[in-house]
């Protein structure tokens, strides 16, 4: 055991109780985490202000004056320490709300401070309320870091003295204490190909820079090993998955695909589609699990690829899942597939958790049996009481909303497993794909079919509604469809539910004497009637569809080419965009209108602009990551794989192509670590990474 491993509560000045808090607020357990705790700011120190010439507000600054003398006023809650602190030009306040007896015995009347903190501004009077404070001595020799580091802390923290100056004062004798045993974790090849300064200099000018370009040099150290060793543990789960899972193998490109090629495709595939289908191929004909993950934007023709390979897997002899994340979609993909599976005899059958227990058993039955070729369906498909014959495909549409887990519980029965595919319309950045899903092959369609155009993306504001009206009927007339999208972001929430059903009145109000039909979908609808609506607005006997995000994903009505989203500033981004891709779905020209309220937040400024100039997934999907982070939008925060200390997966992205370049080498070269060159990683790997590995596969 190392130093580094001792709990914290023995770090001096930390003890039980500010162990215990460290442990809860900031997940600091050990000498090690807190080494790894590092600063998100950091300030400049170099600069002094005088009393007088303290104009802004909003920054921290450092002041040197004497305490001319204090007086506790108030009671109960109001309760506070006034300290007058002065210097040549003028006096301030310095407010203290808590630990004030503890504060008080401490501070010394007369005594000639440094203080730090935010200043405000009241009438005329300045004060700083809880400034941290530091007594200059005669042996203050040097009063001030140019670069002072800022932690995170929290209110608790704060009342148990650990503010961000308490923790750095903890950092500085852990530094103390570890110095001995921080070890190079790198190959001499790597250090010398980036010239990597000392890891125990990176720690401890991470925490004090000596100067801008020793914290420079050690941010890009760190950061580097950070993501290094993340990439090896991705990659070698890969390498270990590949050697584990055998799967099936589909060389053969039989009639039923080449059946579909020739009669039912009416369209030549795009570049991109064509080069999916050569990674598909290739994977199939491997012998191991393919486990890919497909992206591409909404309307970019992820659904031919998933058929296709449907057919591949039925022209070897085996049967094929397609799951969906809701009835919808899943209906949907039934639906479009089965107006050509007659034609090409393929058996097809959907499973929703709406299907009859009758029907539901002849279904099982069935595909126990090798009676069914391909089953669509919901979660519904990967209940314990459905078994395959020969499952060989598993297709995952829109994959986020599945857990890891659950994929795995399709062929947790089998021996060989099957091949897999995961499609996506959130396109994940590149970055971040190559991150959290480094263990699985990505393939992008990064293209659109082309005829695609554009669609045009406006802002406009509650009060612009009239004009907007007005184009609509304009657009209505020449028999075009419009989508109007009203937030119900829980189908529960009363408040809602009204806006979209006062919305609906309005628009029937203005639109049906005009000789138009409405129609209204949300979450509450029942099924059959959700899907009368919906079969009305395709067939085009209603004009305006008035719903919630239940159309967010994979409706497909071609004609209708306007897109108004209401109260858009409550929407995320992806779903902006996924709410978007409804339309331009056709030949014809598409719009979009975004209205919000005059009242916006900053981020939602961002999203908004995002919408406007742009509609690229991909684009729209990185701004996203800048807003939301990367947690929020893999739903794998918990996972601990995006969980990085210095490294950000948005500005880092050259640091990490680079340290998974170096990884792969590596791990080519040496895949067990096994070479003396490699000692150092291998150690660090082992001790710090290799648990990784046992976290739950991705596929
Ligand atoms: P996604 O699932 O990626 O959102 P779809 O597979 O539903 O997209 O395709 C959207 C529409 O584009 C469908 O109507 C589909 O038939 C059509 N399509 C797909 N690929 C092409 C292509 N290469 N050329 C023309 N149209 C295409
Ligand atoms: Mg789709």
């Amino acid at each position: 055991m190392s130093i580094l491993d001792t709990n914290i509560e023995f770090l001096k000045g930390v003890g039980p109780k500010r162990s215990l808090l460290l442990n809860q607020e900031l997940k600091i357990f050990s000498f090690f985490d807190l080494l790894n705790f590092f600063p998100f700011r950091y300030v400049d120190r170099s600069k002094f202000y005088s009393i007088r010439q303290i104009t802004v507000f909003d920054v921290e600054i450092q002041v040197i004056g004497l305490v001319k003398n204090m007086q506790i006023i108030g009671v109960g809650k109001k309760k506070r320490l006034v300290v007058n602190f002065v210097d040549k030009t003028g006096l301030i306040s310095l407010i203290f709300f808590r630990r004030i007896t503890w504060i008080q015995k401490n501070i010394k009347i007369g005594g000639r401070y440094l203080i730090f903190g935010r200043p405000n501004k009241y009438h005329d009077s300045i004060s700083f309320v809880h400034p941290e404070m530091e007594l200059i001595t005669s042996s203050t020799t040097n009063i001030s870091y140019s670069l002072y580091p800022v932690y995170h802390s929290s209110e608790k923290l704060n009342n148990v003295g650990l503010n961000s100056k308490g923790l750095s004062k903890l950092i500085i004798s852990l530094l103390k204490e570890v110095k001995q045993v921080i070890y190079e974790n790198l190959s001499k090849d790597i250090i010398f190909k980036y010239n990597f300064i000392d890891r125990y200099y990176a720690f401890q000018n991470v925490h004090f820079p000596a100067s801008p370009q020793l914290l420079n040099e050690s941010t890009s150290r760190l950061k580097y090993e950070e993501l290094f060793f993340l990439q090896i543990a991705l990659l070698k789960q890969k390498i270990i998955k590949k050697k584990k899972s055998k799967s099936f193998v589909f060389t053969k490109v039989g009639p039923k695909f080449n059946d579909f090629y020739n009669k039912h495709l009416n369209f030549e595939l795009t570049t991109a589609q064509k080069r999916v289908m050569k990674e598909i191929r290739f994977d199939f004909a491997t012998g191991f699990q393919m486990n890919r993950l497909l992206q591409g934007d909404v309307g970019s023709g992820k659904t031919i690829i998933a058929i296709m390979s449907i057919l591949l897997a039925h022209d070897n002899g085996f049967q094929s899942c397609l799951m969906a994340p809701t009835d919808i979609l899943s209906n949907q993909h039934f639906n479009s597939i089965l107006e050509f599976a007659d034609d090409i005899n393929i058996r097809i059958a959907l499973l929703t958790g709406k299907i009859k227990a009758q029907e539901k058993k002849k279904i099982l039955f069935d595909l126990k049996n090798n009676n069914i070729d391909l089953v669509i369906g919901t979660h519904a498909l990967i209940q314990d009481d459905v078994f395959f014959n020969n499952l060989g495909l598993v297709i995952i549409d829109e994959q986020h909303k599945f857990g890891v887990s659950q994929r795995a519980k399709l062929w947790s029965s089998s021996n060989i497993v099957p091949h897999v595919l995961v499609m996506t319309a959130t396109p994940i950045p590149r970055t971040l794909a190559m991150t959290a899903y480094g263990d699985l092959d990505v393939s992008v369609i990064d293209e659109l079919p082309p005829n695609r155009k554009d669609i045009v993306t406006y802002h406009k504001f509650d009060s612009e509604l009239e004009t907007i009206y007005q184009f609509l009927y304009q657009e209505l007339k020449k028999d075009k469809q419009v989508y109007i999208v009203f937030p119900l972001i829980e189908e529960s929430k009363v408040l809602d539910y009204k806006n979209l059903l006062t919305g609906y009145e309005q628009i029937k109000d203005r639109f049906s004497d005009l000789g138009f039909n409405i129609s209204i979908m949300h979450g509450r609808l029942k099924k059959e009637d959700k899907e009368l609506e919906m079969a009305k607005f395709l067939n085009h006997e209603t004009h305006i569809m008035v719903a919630t995000t239940v159309i967010e994903v994979g409706v497909n009505v071609p004609n209708a080419t306007i897109m108004v989203i209401q109260n858009a500033e409550k929407f995320g981004l992806s779903q902006l965009h996924q709410l978007r891709g409804r339309v331009g779905r056709g030949s014809d020209k598409s719009f979009c209108f975004l209205i919000t309220s005059h009242k916006l937040t900053s981020d939602a400024k961002v999203r908004l602009k995002a919408m406007v100039e742009s509609s690229d997934g991909f684009k729209i999907a990185e701004i996203d990551l800048k807003l939301r982070g990367p947690g929020d939008i893999l739903g794998t925060r918990q996972s601990g794989l995006v969980n990085l200390k210095i490294s950000n997966l948005v500005n880092d992205h050259d640091v990490l192509y680079r340290a998974r370049e170096d990884a792969k080498n590596l791990l080519k070269k040496d895949s067990e670590l096994v070479s003396p060159a490699n000692l150092a990683i291998k150690k660090f790997f082992i001790k710090y990474h290799a648990k990784l590995l046992k976290w739950g596969s991705v596929a």
